[in-house]
Formats: C-alpha cells, structure tokens, sequence
C-alpha cells in the first residue's frame, strides 16, 4: 500500500500534464459544526466555532487567516493530533479515534531529529506504521528523489540549507503516502526565493502526477500564497475562528501573479480578510466602535510595536497621506494587518475598502520630531483601553504602582494566558513609548511616569 505510488519515474518538469487523479471529487475530510475551546481563566474560550469544512480528492484546500484566527488549531483537529470539543470530524466517512491514518504532516520549524541522517529521517514515518526495513529503505529512497533530495540521503540535517531541510520534511510526510498531506505554513521560515522555488517544485509535483496524495490542506497567512497554490480559499475569521468566506480559484497552473484576474482575486481576498467590506464588518474592531464603547474585551490591542506602526505611518506620509493598501505598501498582510489596526484604533488613520488614509492627527504624528510624536501618541493612546486602564489604575493607586499579575487577572477573563502576556507586551512598549508608565520586570511591577504621577481629581 505504501509503495505504489513511488515506483513511477521521475518526468522531466511537465507543465500541461492532465490531473490524473482517479477518484477527483470523493470527500476525503469532513467536519460538521467542529468548536474546539481552551480553558482559560474564566471558563472555556472559544477557538473554533462550527466549522462545516470538507476536503475532496484531487483540491488544495488553504487555509487563510491572521495569526491567532485557529489555522494551526483546524488542522490538528483535522490531523486527530487534538481531539474537537464538540462537532464530528471525519475521514473518508469514517469519524476519527486520535491520529488521523488519512494524513502526514509538513510543519514550519521542520522538526527533523538532528542525529538522524536524511534517509532515516524520511524512514521515521514508515518505521511507526511498521513498514519492513527493506520496503522503508526503498520508500525513501524514491520519496528523496521525487523531492530532489537525491545525493543528500546521507547527509545530518545540520549540514542542509533551509531549503533542504524542508525537502526532508516534505519527503517524510510524503514517504507514507497520505491520503491528504497537511501543511502548517511550510515554506515561511524560508528566505523568499528558496519558498518561491519550493512552491513551484510542489505545484509542477502535484501538477504531473506523481503527487502520492489525494489532497492537500495548506496553513497560511500569506494571501498570495494561497492565490498561487490553491484551487479553494478557505478564509478564516479570529476570536473565536469561524469561516468567513471561501473562495473558488479558477485560474490555470502554473499562475500568473502578474495576469489581472490573479491581481483581483487578491484584492477580494485581501477585503475580506481584513473585514473592511460591508457584510464583513465586525464590532469590536478598532474602527467598529464608539471611544466610549471600547473596553479591553471588545477591544484587544494589535499586536504592533511603536516602532512598526510609527514606520507604516511614515510610509503612507511618503506616499501623500493615502495609498492602496493590497498594492503600494508591498507588505505581508500578517506584518501589515496589526500595524493598521493600530493606527485606527490610535485615530491615526482610517481604512475603507482598499485605501488606507491618514488623518489629521495621524500626519501629525507622522511629522512631528520624537518629543512631539510622543505627546500625540500619548493622547491618542489613552483612546486604547488597556492603556487607559494601566493608566488610570495607576494613577488613582496611592503608590502610583500595581503588580502585573493585577491586570493579568483583569485580562485573563477574556483572554488566553498566551494573549494576556501578548497584550501586556504591547501595552507596556506603547505606555513607555508615550511615557504614561513604565514597567519593571522585577518584580513585575507597573509605575506611572514621574511626570504623571499628580493625583488625578476624584469626581
Ligand atoms: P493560528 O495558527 O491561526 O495562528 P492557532 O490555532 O495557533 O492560530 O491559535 C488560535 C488561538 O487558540 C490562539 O488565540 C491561541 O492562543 C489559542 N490556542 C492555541 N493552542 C492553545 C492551547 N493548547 N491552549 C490554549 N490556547 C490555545
Ligand atoms: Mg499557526
């Protein structure tokens, strides 16, 4: 069974090959109504909300969202690596008891074992489904040279490249001839041209023939990414993740990022993705909602240092004050997405469907010298709920001080303990930043700033 697929010869690099797989269309994964929650502090949180998702034979499924939106959390769920808290997921019709059989999985960081040679490394996934020591030799050896690992089968991977490395990882999901290969943003700890190339390679692959699985589901943040390599787009909301909107992509192989329907599709993603078309808008983004309305739950602070969001202001000034957002900045959406958030929830700048503008204050800041961007800033920041609460805690507190673990519990009512300390990071490089307080890690202590430590006028 596990050998069948690899006993083709190598083609040259096909480009108008069919699709020849069999049985195109058969549902291989399915979920139905899936939620998985995570404990917090105040009871479950919600990371995945009824997700109804299949995966058919013969498509490349992406799944596309900011950073935190449950990506990584669906496809475990999918592999069987976490069980779903409520909801059914299943395998060719078949619901899933732990590990899925049906899938292998390709991870970002690699995760090969250093004291392994290449081919053992790649063996490692036939030795756990007991596959004899001969037919797991035979196996590799063709999986390695199907993703032109061939000459590095002895080489330890500290020897490899990046690149390289990743060939093993793919070479060792591929080698047990999953039904679906999963994979967890695989080529973004790669530099840009080694990940252009090994997209290309696994496309022509998938493309040719050869390819020894039915399907494949690709974890990405990356739009482009998912426009170049994927026949569906499945877009993913955050807090808690559901599908926004999936999109079809009609568009010949290998793809032409240069070609105007590749362009515009981009551009829908990118809209819906960043929830500035009407049906999309949310409550409880920065723009969504009254100053007064905002608190820390409904109003998490982007995860974006100073420095980012200061530099993004800074090219849009360049720019004249305004640019389109998909096309002028040539930034990647996960860097780009908090920074613009930040700067709408600071009142820096608003957003509308494809252009980013900034405002009056938001130009001034992008002009002022550091003194006087610091006093903006500072303002504006206090619009910020977490900043707003450290700030006026710790002005009506008789030491001008409180304890980290103060605003910890505040916040982990409403938030993992991954993202209060994420939210805690930013809210301190932002209030040392405007000089509204200061933090010290020991003993994890917040104080206001000397210079706002005057008792605040008790009404
Ligand atoms: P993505 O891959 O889209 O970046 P993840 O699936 O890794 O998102 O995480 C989604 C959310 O679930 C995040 O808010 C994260 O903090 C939370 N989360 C993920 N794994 C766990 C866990 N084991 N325990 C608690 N929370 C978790
Ligand atoms: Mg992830």
């Amino acid at each position: 069974m596990v050998l069948s697929i690899f006993r083709k010869q190598r083609t040259p690099r096909a480009t108008t090959a069919p699709k020849p797989r069999a049985a195109d269309g058969e549902i291989l994964l399915e979920t139905v109504g899936l939620t998985k929650t995570y404990a917090g502090a105040d009871g479950e949180l919600p990371v995945l909300a009824g997700i109804d998702l299949q995966v058919r034979a013969g498509e490349v499924v992406a799944l596309l969202g900011k950073s935190g939106s449950g990506k990584s959390t669906l496809l475990r769920c999918l592999a069987g690596l976490v069980p779903a808290s409520s909801g059914t997921i299943a395998y060719r019709d078949e619901p899933l008891k732990g590990a899925n059989p049906g899938t292998a999985m390709v991870f970002q960081t690699f995760a090969l074992l250093p004291w392994l040679t290449v081919q053992q490394n790649v063996e490692l996934g036939l030795e756990a489904r007991r596959v004899p020591a001969d037919q797991r030799a035979e196996a590799a050896v063709r999986a390695i040279d199907l993703i032109g690992l061939d000459g590095f089968e002895s080489a330890f991977p500290k020897e490899l490249s990046g690149g390289m490395r990743q060939r093993v990882g793919f070479a060792r999901a591929l080698v047990v001839e999953p039904g679906v290969l999963m994979m967890d943003e695989p080529f973004s700890a790669l530099d840009v041209l080694t990940a252009e190339n090994l997209r290309g390679e696994l496309m022509e692959l998938w493309e040719s023939g050869q390819f020894p699985t039915r399907a494949i589901v690709l974890v990405t943040h990356n739009i482009e990414e998912a426009v170049l390599m994927a026949d569906r787009i499945v877009v993913l909301g955050s807090r808690p993740g559901t599908i926004k909107e999936t999109f079809h992509v009609d568009l010949d192989r290998p793809r032409d990022r240069n070609s105007a329907a590749f362009e515009d599709l981009i551009d829908r993603v990118y809209r819906v993705m960043t929830g500035r078309t009407k049906e999309t808008r949310i409550p409880g983004r920065p723009d969504g909602l009254e100053l007064d309305k905002r608190t820390t739950a409904n109003t998490p602070l982007p995860l974006a240092s100073v420095d980012g969001l200061s530099g993004l202001a800074e090219m849009i000034a360049h720019q004249g004050g305004s640019c389109d957002l998909a096309d002028d900045l040539g930034l990647e959406v996960d860097d780009m997405l908090p920074l613009v958030d930040a700067l709408e929830l600071l009142g820096f700048a608003k957003v509308s469907e494809d252009d980013i503008l900034l405002t009056e204050q938001g130009s001034a800041y992008a002009g002022a010298d550091v003194q006087e961007s610091k006093t903006i800033f500072a303002e504006a920041a206090m619009g910020a709920p977490l900043v707003r609460l450290i700030t006026t805690s710790l002005r009506q507190n008789p030491d001008n001080a409180l304890r980290a673990g103060f605003f910890r519990d505040v916040l982990a009512h409403h938030y993992t303990s991954e993202q209060v300390t994420q939210q805690l990071e930013t809210a301190t490089d932002w209030g040392r930043y405007a000089e509204l307080y200061g933090y010290d890690a020991d003993p994890q202590e917040y104080r206001l700033d000397n210079d706002q430590a005057t008792p605040v006028p008790q009404s």
